[in-house]
């Protein structure tokens, strides 16, 4: 209820708002609860049974002209979508589905709804093997949009400080030009995120991912680029999404000043992954030198929930927030047996509100 009244209160000021979904649009609900689901394949089920029903979302409180989502699929496993409320349904549709060579995929199925339209996807046995195991990760409403395009300075200097960890590049990942020319900004704050994604550790896989990431929030979302600035990936590699002073599109009407860092994974219940020590080693080494480099304040570094209505970054990595930010004013650790030691438990924080002192709105994105 919390977070519906979230939803409706954001709607009702903003227009739009990122409620329960990552960074985008409106998660959307099936009696009252996420759509998050692993599905395991029984052993004797056959074509054309139904592996997954959703059911009727709850009514989507707005006009949207998409439904979004991503997961894992295998082959032989059938996507359809249907829209109506009440008992007026529309016909059973194909989705668009882009799957990647891992299986990630994303999906779109377009609406023409009106308020209170519900949704609902099931998925249908085309001849998957026993016992394979699907994931749905998200299911988000969305109304398209493209980022603000400021015409003024688009030759902006995109240079990076010295001292910057190691990243994988762009070009390592074979990301997609952004679409057209980024809008350079002052950095001054930080923001964690999850990517409510897989957590792969191995390189191609999160080379992978990287993909995918950029392919939702391009063609799904609308967005020029990848979102994220930095993402962190199951091995604590740091990949390159956006150039780190370019506007990024990572926290709604916070993304002016705002560096997003995101870890891949889902770090909330029911997928509930652990963050891994290496992870939280690599971002505090990033958030460390973002501070160093352009004189970010320590405590400038935020959990997306606390600058927006949204479960970001899950409950199982946003304790780690208040741990990031306190290793990453220490001096760098000396060469050793350390790593893999994750800072002790700090006491529950209370500075949560002083933070929002650090917090201008914008409107952008
Ligand atoms: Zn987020």
């Amino acid at each position: 209820m919390q977070t519906l009244l979230a939803a409706l209160a954001c709607l009702a000021f903003a227009g739009t708002c990122a409620s329960g979904a990552d960074e985008g649009g409106m998660r959307v609900y099936f009696r009252g609860s996420s759509a998050a689901r692993r599905i395991v394949v029984p052993p004797l089920a056959r074509p054309g049974d139904i592996l997954h029903d959703t059911g009727p979302s709850d009514p989507l409180p707005g006009i949207f002209d998409a439904i979004l989502f991503h997961g894992r699929t295998q082959a032989g496993v059938g996507f359809e979508a249907q829209a109506g409320s009440a008992d007026v349904w529309g016909p059973w549709t194909a989705p668009e589905i882009e799957t990647f060579s891992n299986g990630r995929f994303w999906g779109r199925f377009r609406l023409s709804g009106t308020k209170g339209t519900s949704v609902r996807i099931r998925l249908v046995h085309r001849g998957v093997l026993p016992s394979s195991v699907i994931v749905i990760y998200e299911i988000e409403a969305y109304r398209t949009t493209r980022e603000p395009v400021v015409v003024t300075p688009s030759r902006v200097d995109l240079s990076t400080r010295p001292g910057k960890p190691d990243a994988q590049s762009r070009s390592d990942w074979n990301a997609a030009p952004p679409k057209y020319d980024y809008t350079l900004m002052d950095i001054r704050r930080v923001t964690l995120h999850h990517t409510a994604g897989a957590q792969p550790e191995a390189l191609e896989d999160a080379r992978s991912e990287m993909r995918l990431i950029q392919r939702y929030h391009q063609a799904g979302r609308g967005w020029n680029d990848i979102g994220y600035h930095f993402v962190i990936d199951g091995a604590g590699r740091i990949h390159q999404g956006r150039p780190e002073n370019a506007l990024g599109a990572h926290a709604l009407n916070h993304n002016t000043g705002n560096v997003g860092i995101s870890f891949m994974g889902n770090y909330h219940p029911p997928i509930a992954d652990q963050p891994a020590a290496g992870q939280i080693k690599t971002a505090v080494a990033l958030v460390r030198w973002l501070d160093e480099a352009y004189g970010i304040a320590p405590e400038a570094l935020f959990g997306h929930r606390d600058i927006g209505s949204t479960e970001c970054p899950g409950d199982l990595l946003y304790p780690k927030v208040e741990e990031i930010r306190k290793a990453a004013t220490q001096p760098v650790p000396p060469p050793g047996p350390a790593p893999g030691a994750q800072a002790p438990d700090l006491p529950a924080a209370s500075r949560r509100l002083d933070r929002f002192d650090f917090i201008r709105p914008f409107n952008t994105q």
